[in-house]
């Protein structure tokens, strides 16, 4: 399964990432977590997104796309992979369409998680990352047994910089601006499948997991 996920920031793309790469046993590959890692680890790479990421602006095209043909290239997406964030404008689309057709292969379907604006602001809003490990949690909705202390691996917990109101409001108008033109690119193709992604994350990854199958 070549698989593509589409949706808000805050829609819950990589909290679903995580069951539905393991359900199909695909690889997770997701651009925010790979910017993030370089972020914290000084790379170049990392030095080169971080004011884009800081703003709420897209990393330009020929950084991320880069960055996306050299993971795609690698051993273990050859079978399948989960994209998580990549593709988010219609250029990224069309240089993903010149990465599947380079390696002769083709997207199987693109998911895309529905919710509406408030639902999002509130999920941003309570979401914090776990530094170790990157796993996500919600102070309301998942909370952990210890404030600040990922139940997953014990690493500490932030509030991403990305993640208060200003910087909010601007990623959702780069959404609507740049990716959400991404649902119709698709869906004029037959490729896209859209799922109601309000309600508990168990609901959710049981209607992905049916719409896949
Ligand atoms: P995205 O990757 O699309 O930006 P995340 O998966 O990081 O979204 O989810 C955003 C926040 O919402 C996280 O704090 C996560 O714990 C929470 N969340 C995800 N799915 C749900 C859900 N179905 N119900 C309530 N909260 C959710
Ligand atoms: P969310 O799912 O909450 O929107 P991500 O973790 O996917 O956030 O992305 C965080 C930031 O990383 C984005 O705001 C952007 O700056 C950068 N980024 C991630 N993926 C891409 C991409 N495909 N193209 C450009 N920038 C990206
Ligand atoms: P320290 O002060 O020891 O560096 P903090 O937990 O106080 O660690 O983190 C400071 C800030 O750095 C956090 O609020 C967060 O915004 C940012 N940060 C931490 N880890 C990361 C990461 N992996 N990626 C991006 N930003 C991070």
């Amino acid at each position: 399964m070549r698989l593509v996920l589409v949706g808000p920031p805050g829609a819950g793309k990589g909290t679903q990432a995580e069951f539905i790469a393991e359900h199909f046993a695909i690889p997770k590959i997701s651009t925010g977590d790979i910017f993030r890692s370089n972020v914290s680890g000084g790379t170049e790479l990392g030095r080169l997104a971080k004011k884009y990421m800081d703003a709420g602006d897209l990393v330009p095209d020929e950084v991320t796309n880069a960055m996306v043909r050299d993971r795609l290239a690698q051993d273990d997406a050859v079978e399948g992979f989960l994209l998580d964030g990549f593709p988010r404008n219609v250029l990224q689309a069309r240089e993903l369409d010149g990465i599947m057709a380079s390696l002769d292969r083709s997207l199987s379907v693109v998911l895309d998680l529905e919710v509406d604006h408030d639902e999002v602001v509130r999920r941003l809003s309570g979401r914090r990352t776990c530094k170790q490990c990157g796993h996500v949690w919600h102070v309301e909705y998942d909370p952990t047994t210890r404030p600040d202390v990922c139940d997953k691996c014990g690493g500490a917990l932030y509030h991403r910089d990305d993640d208060y109101p200003d910087t909010v409001r601007h990623r959702l108008e780069v959404y609507s601006a740049q990716t959400s033109p991404l649902v119709q690119f698709y869906d004029g193709r037959g490729q896209l499948v859209s799922i109601d992604a309000l309600g508990t994350v168990e609901d959710v990854t049981e209607r992905a997991i049916a719409a896949l199958a």
